[in-house]
């Protein structure tokens, strides 16, 4: 049978959160999903004035498909859950490059693994000329704070992933921040290193997706007083390797196939 790669494009990422927001992206840039913005802002009951985007690099479907109740946590946060198909190449800065500006590759210019500085409009930008506070918190030497760096926002770098969860916790908490953005590759370097399905690679998922519970409780508290939208939104996938190890950047389906998740809290 033939790979099935999934419909949507990782672009319409940046239209999806913009429109939950209220607010649009630059003339050309790829537009929201209208059926997943209309029933997120729905249930939102208007739009979002919180944005909580949590990005657990290298979540591939497959593994959803396998080891389903790992994402748990997230399913316990989110009420949407919809495939989305990775870049080519399918590596974390052309991905996340197309995700917070709503271009290709060719658009914005990112088409392998270099992590330049980006010169052309982001969502991050569009937040700030709104007057949004935006919060970048990622592992050290993350791509975000390479690609999404020069900004007139607050960048915090953590060593781990669970440090990047407390610092997240600790902005969320503080109410300050329209925005966090954060990046944690647990996953990605433990299924690097020892194989997308091994012990160390899974126990990462869940690391991650409880570190996603954790930030989505700290934002139950402020249910009534803000309308935050949530998301667990993964850039590409893994592929076993014959040594025993996970890479990617191909198009092989395990790269190329990845879900995200959205939630609201009103
Ligand atoms: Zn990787």
């Amino acid at each position: 049978m033939a790979d099935h790669y999934n419909l949507y494009g990782l672009k319409h990422f940046a239209g999806i959160v913009a429109d939950c927001m209220g607010i649009a992206l630059p003339e050309g840039y790829a537009p929201s999903i209208g059926w997943i913005s209309d029933i997120l802002r729905e249930r939102l009951g208007g739009t979002a004035d919180r944005a909580v985007l949590y990005h657990a690099d290298a979540v591939g479907q497959y593994i959803l498909q396998q080891y389903t109740g790992l994402l748990a946590p997230v399913y316990k946060y989110t009420s949407m859950a919809v495939p989305f198909i990775s870049t080519v190449e399918s590596v974390t800065p052309v991905a996340h490059a197309s995700m917070y500006t709503g271009l290709d590759p060719e658009g914005h210019g990112i088409k392998t693994y270099v992590r330049p500085q980006l010169t052309c409009d982001t969502l991050f930008d569009v937040w700030l000329r709104l007057g949004k506070k935006v919060a970048i918190v990622a592992q050290k030497d993350s791509t975000f704070l390479h690609i999404f760096a020069g900004r007139d926002l607050d960048y915090f770098e953590a060593e781990n992933g669970i440090e990047v969860q407390e610092k997240s916790l600790e902005l969320l908490e503080s109410d300050k921040y329209d925005v966090v953005s954060i990046h944690t590759f647990e996953y990605d370097n433990a299924a690097h290193a020892y194989g997308p399905e091994s012990k160390e690679a899974l126990n990462a998922v869940s690391l991650e997706a409880e570190g996603f519970q954790r930030l989505a409780e700290a934002m139950e508290r402020y249910r009534g007083k803000h309308r935050t939208l949530l998301t667990y939104s993964p850039d590409h996938g893994q592929h076993p390797t014959m040594d025993g190890h996970g890479q990617h950047g191909s198009k092989m389906i395990e790269d190329m196939n990845i879900v995200h998740f959205f939630g609201t809290i009103a």
